[in-house]
């Protein structure tokens, strides 16, 4: 029997010997439950460019989303 994967359309096989049935791959099936965007992968932008910045870009990044916390919080009060 074949059945078309929900994420990406592809015809698979469904059968037993697939683990990650309705769905083509383990990847397909993360990207369905929403696992794949929120457990740490990066699909958008260049994979591994944090790993580049300097300790002072990555103090400025926080400083940077502490102070618009900061001002978020502000408003609210
Ligand atoms: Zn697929």
């Amino acid at each position: 029997m074949k059945v078309k994967c929900p994420t990406c359309g592809k015809e698979i096989e469904y059968s037993s010997a697939n683990p990650w049935r309705p769905f083509c791959s383990e990847r397909c099936k993360l990207i369905d439950l929403g696992e794949w965007a929120s457990d740490g992968y990066v699909i958008e932008g260049d994979p591994g460019s944090a790993d580049r910045m300097t300790p002072e870009e990555l103090e400025s990044v926080a400083r940077y989303t502490a102070e618009r916390e900061e001002r978020k919080g502000g408003r609210r009060r």
